[in-house]
């Protein structure tokens, strides 16, 4: 198919009329023919099997049930109306249910009608509600041909709403076929798809929308997927930011004064087994010859810090400079206090330079810096600038990760002309296999421990109806003399609503907590910057015990006595967001408290979250099951969630595909570095086509 051909606005398309075309564009961002045509299927399901409503289980996978809408009814609930219908077969009752759109379906349901519904199921008590529903009359079913593989497209409310259903989506695909032909341009080479042994692109394609065979759809599926996690491989290679070979670094092979003097004479507290073996590691790779790259993870209050000091110790032993840069001013100051009172016996220097460091004293450091009379300089995306040079840099680390991209990693490459040693550090784990397909060459090591006498924070569930209980509970920590945060969700979409939501949650806390025996602190996004670190400030001193906000007390809050975080409709929050908020809390001595508040209707994917917070407070399994929560193209709800936004693939799932792709990628550019060879010009196509339009920072949220 020529390239002109899939560049086609989609309102082109017969069956695509302009309000369509408008939902497409906005609901899933699909512009053009090319765009509809790599829509690929979450997932495909059996529409020849039907289920009675007695066999209902209580999972998330769909069912195609036969029967007749009874009764419709609206209820009125304080989050908004819902329609509801009572839905009947020869066996039982269930409910299907609309939060929008009602005034279509009202119109369009025909009362004591057969009906083929289709959806995902919700148990609520032993009553089964399937939100949304898809829905034919059964006479028209009956026409419709069907297979054992109808594929499930990806969706949002809005698509659904407005009755784009997937039945819809899957005709307007079969459209694109008819009208094109089908002819997909060929996107490797000849040698790579005999090798591989390979579906062309034109049978993958086809298969992967109507699947022929269970087997034709596995190949598909496999063709696919290797070519998504190729071309990302080959950008990474290409741009030269993976390294499979280990580049030249310095050897650190002193473990000299300062580093034996801080061990015997000035550690304040002994070192955990966990934080020994990664500083053993870290002293190990330094040591090698080669350039350290290295992933250091370990909750929040794991003690990084003292490993990071450490290392930098190890540097200036060795003769050379350090560098720790943080994300937010809060952090980089943070870390600069933390390092400087440890040091302070050890005659050592540490400066500090962000965005508000005066432009005199910015001098000061610069020079220093480029003397060598400053061993440490802390700070935040400052460091990075061009204009800062170091005499010698030795090591640079990097804490919090997710907030910097590879492009500024590769930044502090550029410091000497040998790279510096890179340790980076995160309370935020990436899984393992997330960290290497886009590092590739980073190493991970692990604080899997806690220091001792940290009591693991207790999580618990509890739901709206318990809530006096919850207050009760609250009263006694701070009777205590703790602190509390109650937290409420903001998510953009409904703003308004969150924020009703969250004055409402104030005011009946500040009846349970009247005033002058009890202290309020508020924080949310519709306040100034001022009044928000006022609000703060006087939480932090202990002037308000309790501090009622929304998530943006995410991050760079330190308030050890703090030993409650209560987080309202915990059921709207993701994984990795829930534990951040956790880790607001277990930073003193005292056992702190988790509570997530939710009510009683809950999805299967919530309560799998919710479970999993109570579980567990190992943030390395919670990131690896928030991955597996949000599979690839579920679109549904992921707007600020997804690490890499890829089409097919699953770096979890299809980690074997990845290895292969990266494998072939390596060897690909070792025998053709610049893919001039004829075999390998629909590879250089492709990549011209993809590099173009999607930078691999695309990828990357
Ligand atoms: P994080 O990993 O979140 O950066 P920190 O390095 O800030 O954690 O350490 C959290 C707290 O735990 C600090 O007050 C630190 O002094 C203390 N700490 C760190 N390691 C130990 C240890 N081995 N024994 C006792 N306390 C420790
Ligand atoms: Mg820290």
């Amino acid at each position: 198919m020529s390239a002109q051909l899939l560049q086609t606005p989609i309102d082109y398309l017969k069956g695509v009329g302009p309000s369509r075309a408008d939902l497409l564009r906005k609901e899933l961002s699909i512009y053009t023919y090319g765009d509809l045509i790599q829509l690929f299927p979450n997932r495909y399901i059996d529409r020849t099997a039907y289920y009675k409503i007695r066999q209902l289980q209580d999972n998330s996978s769909e069912v195609q049930i036969v029967g007749k809408v009874v009764h419709l009814k609206m209820v009125e609930q304080k989050r908004g109306k819902r329609l509801v219908a009572t839905f009947r077969d020869d066996t039982g009752e269930m409910e299907l249910v609309w939060f929008r759109g009602h005034k279509w379906i009202k119109e369009s349901i025909k009362i004591n009608v057969p009906y083929v519904i289709f959806g995902k199921c919700n148990r609520y008590g032993s009553v089964f509600s399937m939100p949304h529903p898809e829905m034919e009359l059964l006479s028209e079913h009956e026409q419709n041909l069907r297979t054992a593989m109808q594929p499930v497209y990806p969706s949002t409310e809005k698509l659904a709403n407005k009755g784009v259903s997937n039945r819809i989506i899957s005709k307007i695909i079969q459209q694109l076929f008819i009208e094109t032909g089908g002819r997909f341009a060929e996107t490797l080479s000849e040698p790579l798809i005999h090798q591989l042994q390979l579906l062309s692109k034109r049978e993958a394609m086809f298969n992967i929308h109507f699947p022929k065979s269970q087997e034709l759809l596995a190949k598909a599926q496999f063709r696919l997927k290797f070519e998504e996690l190729f071309f990302i491989q080959l950008q990474l290679l290409m741009r030269n930011l993976l390294n499979k070979q280990k580049i030249k670094g310095f050897v650190f092979d002193r473990v000299g004064e300062l580093f034996k003097d801080f061990y015997d004479h000035h550690l304040p507290f002994d070192l955990t087994g966990a934080q020994k073996r990664v500083i053993r590691e870290i002293r190990h790779d330094m040591g090698t010859g080669a350039q350290m790259n290295r992933l250091l993870q370990g909750d929040v209050g794991s003690g990084k810090t003292i490993v990071a000091l450490m290392s930098i110790l190890l540097a200036i032993d060795n003769g050379f400079q350090a560098c720790i840069v943080a994300p937010t001013e809060i952090l980089a100051t943070q870390h600069f206090n933390g390092i400087l009172e440890l040091i302070k016996p050890l005659g050592i220097n540490i400066k500090l330079l962000t965005g508000s460091t005066k432009t005199s004293e910015r001098k000061e450091i610069h020079e220093a810096l480029e003397n060598g009379s400053l061993h440490i300089l802390a700070g935040t995306h400052a460091v990075l600038e061009d204009k800062v040079r170091f005499h010698n840099l030795g090591l640079a680390i990097i804490d919090e990760q997710h907030r910097f991209g590879v492009a500024q990693r590769a930044k502090l490459w550029h410091k000497n002309t040998t790279p510096p040693h890179i340790l980076v550090m995160t309370a935020t784990p990436i899984p393992r296999t997330l960290a290497m397909s886009l590092y590739g060459d980073l190493d991970i090591s692990v604080i899997d421990e806690l220091p001792p006498g940290r009591k693991p924070i207790k999580t618990v569930h509890r739901y709206d109806s318990n809530r006096l209980k919850v207050f009760a509970f609250m009263r006694e920590e701070i009777t205590k003399g703790r602190q509390v945060y109650v937290v409420y969700p903001l998510i953009q979409e409904s703003e308004k609503m969150d924020y009703k939501d969250l004055m409402d949650g104030y005011a009946s806390i500040e009846r349970e907590f009247p005033k002058p025996q009890y202290q309020i602190s508020i924080v949310h996004g519709q306040m100034k910057a001022a009044d928000k670190d006022y609000e703060m400030e006087r939480f932090a001193k202990g002037e308000t015990q309790i501090m009622v906000a929304t998530t943006v007390i995410e991050v760079g809050v330190n308030v050890p006595n703090a030993s409650v975080m209560i987080i309202e409709s915990a059921e709207r929050f993701g994984l990795s967001q829930l534990h951040q908020l956790r880790g607001r809390v277990g930073r003193g001595a005292e056992q702190s408290y988790c509570i997530l508040m939710t009510g009683h209707k809950l999805s299967t994917d919530s309560k799998t979250r919710l479970e999993t917070m109570t579980r567990t407070n190992d943030g390395f399994e919670i990131a690896e099951a928030d991955l597996k929560l949000r599979g690839p193209g579920d679109i549904m709800g992921t707007q600020q969630s997804g690490i890499l936004h890829l089409n097919i693939a699953d770096i979890v799932k299809d980690n074997q595909i990845l290895k292969l792709a990266r494998q072939y990628a390596q060897q690909l550019l070792r025998d053709d570095p610049s893919l001039a060879s004829e075999e390998n010009l629909p590879i250089r196509h492709t990549y011209a086509k993809i590099s173009q339009k999607k930078n691999i920072w695309n990828y990357i949220s």
